[in-house]
């Protein structure tokens, strides 16, 4: 049986996707390719028992073997804390990996015959690159009660100091400061143009640097400046493009076009559009994600959650209509991944007919009731199946290739 040569790092995770995750191993993957992983458990009894170590040790090996897969896992808030008795509210260990590894979070839709974008010209998939650093997610606000007067201050560590005057409050108003690094810029367009390469994709970056001249004019420059100098003739090679616009005038051309590019956004433009991007192709379920690094590192996981709701549902007793896709696909680009890492074709051609069965079985008529409204194809009427139906459907439409 074919198996991979170099582990391929293993991530568990938690609830629903927990439970996906073992019966694709065991339906999808198990027959065909003997997992030669590096296992990790970020389920959360097991990050609790190891004081959170074991995702530290999960990101390193990652950086050491350089692709990984990982399952949905709990970001614990009050509520998870109490339910299971947690010492601390542990961080979110994506924002963990994420760190360590500095990536990119690159997420695609899943595209099916049958399923149409809401924007029908969207006939290619559009893959979203969100910077994952800084900006208001690192803000710093105040609630100004009355007049005041607020000032932008920096003091450099030599001593100087720079002031700007933000405003004068006549009245009650609000005041916020955030930041980004040059660092965090750079390897965020290394990220996007890696990953272009490696997708043959054209890149498309947008911000508001007409208006936010030294902010935004900064990610402009430094994204100018990394592809003038160390992708420009790797892309001509390529056949593809990269391209600059407003963020208004980016969001306009994306509506309009046919789809296809990554496009390459800040944090919040990021965490707005790529919901949208995501509803008008359909479901969350059908959203891949991978985080890549800069020095290309692979991180591969499905952009949904643990799917809660399920789980309580499936803990009942009760047969779940939860939507494997993502999570398979997960599997399926670390495999060609790692595959293609090693040079090991036949797995990688395993990873496309895994892919191929589970469209297939859509494409059919076989799916999860997330799916059943969204479905439209002349002769073919949809069935709503429970989850174990669906993986054993596609295991079906597997064993014909
Ligand atoms: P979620 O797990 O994505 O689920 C939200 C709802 O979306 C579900 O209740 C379900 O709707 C639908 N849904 C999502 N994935 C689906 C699938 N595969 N098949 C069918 N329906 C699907 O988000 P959440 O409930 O907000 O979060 C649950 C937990 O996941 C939280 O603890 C959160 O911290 C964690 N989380 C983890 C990650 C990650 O590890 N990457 C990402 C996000 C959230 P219906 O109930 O209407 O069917
Ligand atoms: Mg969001």
């Amino acid at each position: 049986m074919l198996s991979n040569r170099t582990p391929l790092v293993e991530i568990g995770g938690d609830e629903m996707t927990r439970v996906l995750w073992g019966y694709i191993k065991e339906i999808l993957i198990g027959p065909h390719i003997k997992l030669n992983v590096d296992y990790y458990d970020l389920g959360l009894p097991e990050r609790e028992r190891t004081a959170d170590k074991v995702t530290v040790a999960a990101a390193e090996a990652i950086k050491k073997y350089g692709v990984g897969v990982k399952c949905a896992t709990i970001t614990p808030n009050a509520q998870r804390v109490e339910e299971y008795k947690l010492s601390q509210m542990w961080l979110s260990p994506n924002a963990t990996i994420r760190a360590a590894l500095d990536g990119t979070v690159f997420r695609a839709p899943v595209v099916v015959k049958g399923i149409r974008p809401l924007i029908g010209r969207w006939t290619k998939p559009i893959v979203i690159a969100r910077h994952a650093y800084g900006d208001v997610y690192k803000n710093c606000e105040i609630a100004v009660a009355g007049a005041a007067s607020a000032e932008l201050v920096v003091t450099a560590h030599n001593g100087r100091e720079m002031r700007r005057k933000i405003v004068d409050f006549a009245g009650a108003g609000i005041v916020q400061g955030i930041h980004n690094t040059d660092a965090s810029i750079t390897s965020f367009a290394r990220a996007c143009f890696n990953y272009a390469l490696d997708q043959r994709r054209d890149v498309w970056f947008g911000t508001k640097d007409t208006i936010s001249k030294t902010y935004d004019g900064r990610f402009k420059d430094i994204f100018a400046g990394v592809f003038e100098s160390e992708y420009a003739q790797k892309f001509a090679d390529a056949g593809i493009k990269y391209e600059y616009n407003l963020i208004d005038d980016s969001v306009a051309r994306v509506i309009r076009s046919e789809g296809g590019m990554i496009w390459a956004l800040k944090n919040y433009d990021g965490d707005v559009l790529s919901d949208m991007v995501a509803s008008v192709y359909g479901s969350l379920a059908m959203m891949t994600s991978v985080l890549v690094s800069p020095d290309g590192k692979f991180e591969y996981e499905a952009a949904h959650g643990t799917v809660t709701r399920h789980y309580y549902r499936h803990l009942a007793g009760e047969p779940t209509s939860t939507n494997p896709v993502a999570t398979i696909f997960a599997w399926t680009g670390a495999l060609a991944k790692r595959a293609e890492l090693d040079a090991q074709p036949e797995i990688a051609a395993f990873a496309k007919r895994l892919e191929n069965a589970a469209v297939t079985a859509i494409e059919r008529g076989y799916m999860t009731r997330d799916l059943l409204g969204l479905f439209r194809a002349d002769g073919v009427t949809p069935v709503a199946l429970n989850t174990l139906e669906f993986l054993h459907k596609i295991a079906e439409c597997l064993a014909e290739r």
